[in-house]
């Protein structure tokens, strides 16, 4: 199998599968006991909070665990909007390309009589630092913009923008979910930063929402006394054990990752573009060295994912979760892409597990798949 799902999610790696396994097994006390088996694993947790903090560049008080990505982004627009309304201000700033996670609690915040501004992005998929300032006003009293896509790994100016954040006053979150491990992020200019443990080959159910000044943030869920009282219920220790060693594992490989990636990505877009009606979405370098996003003339993209699926390679159509529904892409839309441009589209996501190989795979097994599903539709370019 061939598996260029990457951004959807990836495999645990045997590092973060050995140091999970201990506390699956013998380590399971309840980290809140006061005996030495409940307190081995507050020990856990504690090294686990310190590693993710020292990866970040942060205090270990401003690590809350999550159960992802989706938690930490909406308890991010959450507990900023309630800050802000507090502050008079119901103005919040994002991006039109954010991940759902983002967007729909924005949404339920209109709904509530906040005014929302989905800042641009273009052709190349990336916002501009001149919209932003101009979206300022004083009534703003948030910004939540994604370090890079999940759908086309357009990164985005947020260290530009978390500074001019703070300059004005500003709360700046990022949804880092794609971007850990994959571009450098500057943790000292935003107030929150949200990144999943499953996009880093730890397991799916764990991540965590950095906060600055935890002090002002409140509670995710109540019902204890775990994480300073903010987050409620017994902590998930393997988990969180795994999160730790999967982002100190990407954050010392990130180097060499990216260097081998930048090559796979070149051999990937080039390769593709030589297939007659492909185009390339999104901006061509300021994208992360593991994605690539095509749109075929005359394709639907999920007939592409099937067929290739036959072949026993893993791509999506999409972003995984809005794929199934019929709705073009919101992030391929913003691009100016119509309809069938934006359903004629795949993505393509590499880890550090991705091979030569299994690049060569796709590249050999795309082209007589698309010849094929053309043909089938009487199409000729
Ligand atoms: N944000 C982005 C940019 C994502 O790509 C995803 C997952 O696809 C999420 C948030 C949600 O993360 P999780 O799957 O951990 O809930």
């Amino acid at each position: 199998m061939i598996y260029l799902d990457n951004a959807a999610t990836t495999a645990v790696t045997d590092n973060v599968f050995d140091a999970m396994l201990p506390w699956l097994k013998e380590g399971y006390g309840n980290a809140s006991s006061v005996y030495s088996l409940g307190r081995k694993s507050a020990i856990a947790l504690n090294r686990a909070r310190a590693l993710c903090a020292e990866v970040l560049g942060c205090e270990p008080r401003s690590i809350f665990f999550t159960s992802g990505g989706t938690e930490s982004d909406n308890h991010a627009v959450f507990a900023a909007a309630e800050h802000a309304r507090a502050a008079g201000k119901t103005h919040i700033i994002t991006s039109a390309i954010e991940h759902h996670a983002i967007l729909e609690p924005l949404k339920a915040l209109e709904k509530q009589g906040f005014r929302i501004t989905r800042l641009p992005v273009y052709n190349n998929g990336i916002v501009r630092i001149s919209d932003l300032e101009a979206a300022i006003c004083p009534d703003t009293g948030f910004v939540t913009i994604m370090a890079a896509n999940n759908e086309i790994g357009t990164i985005q100016p947020v260290d530009e923008a978390g500074a001019i954040c703070r300059e004005r006053g500003i709360p700046f979150h990022t949804d880092a979910v794609q971007a850990f491990g994959n571009t450098p992020l500057d943790v000292s200019r935003y107030d929150m930063l949200s990144v999943s443990g499953h996009k880093l080959h730890a397991p799916k159910g764990v991540g965590l929402l950095y906060v600055r000044e935890p002090a002002a943030l409140p509670p995710f869920i109540l019902g204890g006394a775990q994480q300073n009282g903010k987050r409620a219920g017994t902590e998930n220790v393997a988990g969180i054990v795994g999160l730790a060693e999967a982002m100190r594992a990407a954050a010392g490989s990130a180097g060499a990752k990216r260097k081998k990636l930048l090559a796979l990505r070149q051999r990937l877009i080039s390769g593709i573009s030589a297939i007659k009606g492909a185009r390339l979405n999104g901006d061509p370098e300021r994208r992360l060295a593991s994605n690539v996003n095509f749109s075929f003339t005359g394709i639907e993209g999920e007939a592409l994912v099937l067929q290739l699926d036959l072949a026993s390679i893993a791509v999506s159509s999409g972003s995984a979760c809005a794929s199934g529904s019929l709705d073009p892409s919101h992030v391929l839309t913003a691009l100016g892409l119509s309809h069938d441009e934006a359903r004629s589209s795949i993505r393509i996501t590499m880890s550090d597990l991705t091979s030569s190989a299994d690049i060569d795979g796709l590249l050999e097994a795309l082209p007589p798949i698309i010849d094929k599903l053309r043909s089938l539709r009487g199409i000729e370019l």
